[in-house]
């Protein structure tokens, strides 16, 4: 296997990067354990100072390495550069609060003098997904660097000149050498790596499938784990709501990034009282979306990232309509190039069909209707994930109730749902454990250790 940079958009094959060794993994692992001694002891304002730089590096580049995601995974150049930008965010973010966060907490107890402190735990592994190819490496590695950990990163298979771009900009901002380091590994390497008695934690966002043999391996070797995994996120209109505004916010919600996006609203369910109108309303906004070259500015929707992406979505759309699902709009591939398919709305959805249950990793919607309360809720739960839920209501009581009653690590009301860097952020079900982000996030790579003196 091997890392292959292709333009989803033109289909040209840009560069291609091998694998390093097991060998020359071996030596890296323990080049990276060796800067873990001077890094945990560097104080925590220059580490501080040294993400602060990143981020002016990432801002002052944006067009770059934004240029660099567009090429490799298609996605259109003005979320590319929101992108990066929140990268640099998430830096700025942990670089003003990390101290805060780490500092040492008197805790009362029946054990003498006690108080908690946070010190970092070694090398974190990070193995990431491409669709969003810097922010997710970003939002993992800059809480775990600050608190005194090295970081060794592998990158999805598709995105590889982002991950070398990563590594040069830390480097660039003044990192020392070998804390962060970008590793061109295979699957069965992946696994070597957690079994070495350096890597205390792994942070892998991506798919299930991933998910499922990554936790097995940190399993065997009692590496701790945060798994950021899929979802099947549902986006709810009450009728009170704002229809301009949820149609607006669906629309982002469920088809920036091509709809490739963990978080996308996935599911739409709206009260019958307003789901002709509803539909109506969100029907006008997605045939409205421009799709073609993902470098233009002015371009929305862009190519998925491959063709065996498109072939997924097609045979789960294909399925669904067997089964008795409704196109309302879009529902074949696009004319603009050999990865994009239409923006795409499905009504009368079969529970049982595809687009209800699975992942569906691309711009298709599938649309329920509902009557009351513990039906609505009865569905949304009933799916194997619980990532995130967005729902569009004026009513305060009827959000607390929501609140307690839907199962998923984040609820919204009257926004799509995205991640921020100020807050926690994971899932619960096979969406996975763990959080990122926050002062939680960087809890994931420290060890709380307890000291009391009596
Ligand atoms: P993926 O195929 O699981 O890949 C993610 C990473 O895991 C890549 O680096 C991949 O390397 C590696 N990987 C895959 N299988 C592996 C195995 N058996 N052993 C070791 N490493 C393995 O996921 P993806 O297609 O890139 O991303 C899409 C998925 O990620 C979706 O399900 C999406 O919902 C999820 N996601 C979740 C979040 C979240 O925060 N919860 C955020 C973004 C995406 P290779 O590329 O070399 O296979």
């Amino acid at each position: 296997m091997s890392y292959k940079s292709i333009n989803p958009y033109t289909g040209r094959e840009r560069k291609t990067y091998g694998n390093i060794s097991n060998s020359e993994l071996d030596e890296i692992v323990f080049e990276s354990s060796r800067a873990f001694l001077s890094w945990r002891k560097t104080p925590l304002y220059k580490r501080q100072d040294l993400l602060n730089k990143l981020a002016d590096l990432l801002e002052i580049e944006k067009e770059f390495h934004a240029a660099t995601i567009t090429a490799e995974m298609g996605k259109p150049v003005s979320q590319a550069l929101a992108e990066v930008e929140k990268s640099a965010l998430a830096c700025r973010y942990y670089a003003e609060r990390a101290d805060e966060f780490l500092a040492p907490r008197k805790h009362s107890s029946s054990s003498g003098s006690s108080h908690i402190r946070f010190d970092p735990q070694g090398i974190v592994f990070a193995v990431m997904p491409w669709n969003f190819p810097y922010w997710q490496v970003i939002r993992c590695m800059a809480p775990a660097l600050v608190s005194g950990n090295c970081v060794l990163l592998k990158h999805a298979s598709n995105v590889p000149e982002c991950a070398v771009n990563i590594e040069n900009v830390v480097t660039k901002a003044g990192f020392p050498v070998n804390v962060f380091r970008n590793l061109f590994i295979d699957h069965s390497q992946v696994e070597k790596l957690i079994e070495s008695d350096y890597v205390r934690s792994v942070s892998l966002t991506g798919s299930n499938v991933a998910g499922e043999k990554i936790a097995a391996a940190a399993g065997r070797n009692i590496t701790k784990q945060v798994l950021e995994l899929g979802g099947n996120d549902a986006f709810i209109v009450f009728n009170d709501a704002d229809l301009e505004k949820a149609a607006e916010n669906l629309v982002m919600g469920r088809f920036q990034n091509t709809g490739q996006s963990c978080i996308a609203a996935k599911r739409l369910f709206v009260h019958e009282q307003v789901y002709p109108a509803f539909l109506g309303l969100v029907t006008g906004r997605v045939k409205a979306l421009k799709a073609g070259n993902p470098a233009d500015k002015d371009v929305f929707i862009g190519p998925m990232v491959n063709e065996k992406a498109v072939d997924e979505i097609e045979a789960q759309l294909k399925k669904t309509l067997e089964m008795g699902g409704e196109v309302v709009t879009g529902g074949k591939r696009g004319k603009e190039g050999a990865c994009f398919f239409e923006p795409t709305i499905v009504v009368n959805t079969p529970w049982d069909s595809p687009l209800a249950r699975e992942e569906v990793f691309g711009p298709v919607l599938p649309v329920f209707s509902f009557k009351d309360y513990e039906e609505l809720i009865c569905r949304v739960n009933d799916s194997r994930f619980g990532l995130a839920c967005s729902v569009f209501t004026a009513d305060n009581k009827l959000m607390e109730k929501l609140s307690g009653d839907i199962d998923a690590g984040t609820i919204v009301f009257n926004s799509f749902a995205k991640s921020d860097p100020g807050l926690p952020f994971g899932g619960v079900k096979d969406s996975g454990y763990g959080r990122e982000l926050s002062e939680y996030g960087i809890m994931e790579f420290v060890n709380i250790k307890t000291v009391s003196v009596f």
